[in-house]
């Protein structure tokens, strides 16, 4: 299982970026310091660091310094609120890899996760490349859907709300869970954003595909 290490000091999101790494499979660890971050990036215990540039003891691009100076090579992403270029440059001049700012939304960075892990030959397997429940197949590396065997067209967004459906077949989410999950930790909790896009996935795969749970959210039963 590919291991992530988060460091981020704001608890609101290191639960966040926990949770939605391990709903895709992921094991995590999320840390709130830059010793530590230290410590572990050098410990082989983990295939990619999730690192936030504002932390309360040593700064983020130190830490990069740090870890980079001991001639670690571990993949790191960079997460900030920083968008400016200066520091855009010097993170990537430090030995990020990649770089994203916050708000951030989960499927851009776990999109982002899989681009350095594919860079990656030994953890790149480790991502099963096809998820099939009941007539319905996701190929991760197509970016495709099939209903029994026919291509069905679904934009980014009806992609990984059917994916995290289907990784948990059976189970009731809530619609706070799933706009959180799909959508982004700061996504407007009003939004009837949820219910659009479970019409949109039973328009393409079938209206009983969703059940709507009245009062709570939708389950996905295949
Ligand atoms: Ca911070």
């Amino acid at each position: 299982m590919t291991k992530v290490l988060i460091v981020e000091d704001e608890p609101r999101i290191a639960a966040f970026l926990c949770k939605g790494l391990e709903a895709r499979g992921f094991s995590t660890l999320a840390v709130d310091n830059g010793q530590s971050a230290v410590y572990l990036a050098n410990s082989h215990d983990f295939d990619l660091v999730i690192l936030d540039l504002g932390l309360p003891d040593l700064d983020g691009l130190t830490v990069l310094n740090t870890i980079r100076g001991q001639g670690e090579t571990i993949p790191i992403i960079v997460l900030t609120v920083y968008d400016d270029l200066h520091h855009k440059v010097s993170g990537l001049n430090s030995g990020a890899d990649d770089y994203i700012t916050k708000p951030f939304q989960l499927e851009e960075l776990i999109a982002r996760i899989q681009v350095q892990l594919r860079k990656k030959p030994q953890a790149a397997g480790q991502l099963d490349p096809i998820l099939k429940v009941g007539d319905i197949s996701l190929d991760f590396r197509q970016r495709q859907v099939k209903k029994l065997g026919q291509i069905v067209e679904l934009s980014t967004r009806e992609f990984t709300l059917l994916e995290l459906f289907m990784r948990r077949n059976g189970e009731t989410i809530s619609r706070l869970e799933l706009l959180n999950e799909v959508w982004g930790y700061d996504y407007d909790i009003s939004s009837n954003v949820v219910d659009v896009y479970v019409g949109y996935l039973r328009k393409k795969l079938g209206a009983r595909l969703i059940e709507t749970v009245r009062g709570v959210g939708f389950r996905f039963k295949a």
